[in-house]
């Protein structure tokens, strides 16, 4: 018999969630028997989508839905070893029973650290890997606008772009994030969303338009990107996070769609794993020689994950939030 500890929604969020929507529960696990592995989490995924799901689809009284990497410490499993690391669905426990489902065996490159799997070379890479170039079908040279720019997704659609020889504008939310995309990032106009009336804003930034909205954000965001759109433009639309907590502007300037021929298009991660191949050879190339560079907040401690997922909405983070519950 051993323990572990369990992240549990209690209380259904009413807006922003707050530390008192989640408990930190002590759990005893039975000894595994044959075809089950054991594993210690390493590191916990914290992500925007995991608020919608907090209204519905999350479970009262269970472990948080999410994911992250692990270590097997105890193996009964063809499949697995002690030692291995592993990629999980696993939720936020700190070591849980397995019989394998929803895990893959994760050997990281000894270039690279583990953390970049959660974040550029992981989900969120991916998302933005495929959402740019297929769903967006990003031409080399095009007129891009992404935002959220600074953030997990958006920091590297914006510099896929780049690489692709685009003239690049991103929105963020703070002066040191501004100073981050246009400093280092190499952006070609960097917007502070709370700081200036938007429309304007993107107006003055994109003299020729805009060929590939890669949308994070919705509302007053859409709304200002729209009359900007370039005939034949694509909006690959990553995310809304302006809506997650309830609230935020409507969209009034869908008309815009019709005579410029836009093409609005949704997508998840998993519609990309045809293009995990390339992605892998391509990110891991791109990472090893600095063309994609990247922001990570890591909280350490399983106890700080609730503390994590608000900072999300409050802009806390910068780039991928991460929870470390050990080496
Ligand atoms: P993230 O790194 O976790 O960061 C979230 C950031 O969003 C915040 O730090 C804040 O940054 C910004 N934000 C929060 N509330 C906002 C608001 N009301 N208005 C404008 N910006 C706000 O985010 P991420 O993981 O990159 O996710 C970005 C988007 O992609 C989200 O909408 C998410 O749901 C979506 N996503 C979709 C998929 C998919 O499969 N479709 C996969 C992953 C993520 P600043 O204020 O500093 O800009």
């Amino acid at each position: 018999m051993t323990t572990a500890r369990e992240i549990h929604l209690v209380r259904r969020p009413n807006g922003l969630p707050t530390s008192e929507d989640f408990a930190l529960v002590d759990v005893r696990l039975p000894p595994i028997v044959d075809g089950q592995l054991l594993v210690d989490a390493v590191l916990l995924s914290v992500d925007p989508y995991m608020r919608p799901r907090l209204d519905s689809d999350q479970p009262l009284d269970a472990p948080m839905l999410g994911g992250g990497i692990g270590r097997v410490i105890e193996s009964r499993h063809p499949n697995f070893a002690t030692g291995d690391l592993v990629r999980h669905g696993s939720g936020f426990r700190d070591r849980f029973v397995s019989d394998g489902t929803g895990l893959t065996a994760l050997r990281p490159d000894p270039d690279l650290p583990l953390t970049v799997y959660l974040h550029a070379l992981g989900g969120t890479g991916l998302t933005a890997y495929g959402g740019l170039l297929e769903t967006g079908a990003l031409k080399d040279g095009e007129q891009v606008f992404v935002s959220t720019a600074a953030r997990a997704v958006g920091s590297v659609a914006a510099q896929i772009a780049k690489l692709k020889g685009c003239y690049v504008v991103g929105t963020t939310g703070s002066p040191e994030k501004v100073a981050w995309l246009r400093d280092i990032i190499g952006l070609d106009a960097v917007i502070d969303y709370k700081m200036q009336p938007l429309d304007n804003a993107i107006a003055a930034a994109t003299p020729n338009g805009i060929d590939v909205y890669f949308e994070n954000v919705g509302g007053a965001h859409m709304d200002a990107a729209l009359p900007r759109m370039n005939v034949r433009g694509r909006i690959p639309v990553c995310g809304m996070i302006s809506t997650y907590n309830g609230g935020g502007e409507g969209v009034h300037n869908l008309f815009n769609m019709i005579y410029r021929r836009v093409r609005m298009e949704g997508f998840v991660a998993t519609d990309f794993a045809h293009l995990g191949g390339s992605f892998t050879r391509e990110m891991t190339k791109w990472l090893k020689d600095g063309s994609i560079k990247y922001q990570e907040t890591v909280l350490n401690g399983f106890e700080k994950a609730p503390e994590g997922l608000i900072g999300l909405f409050k802009g806390q983070n910068l780039g991928k939030m991460l929870i470390r519950i050990a080496e």
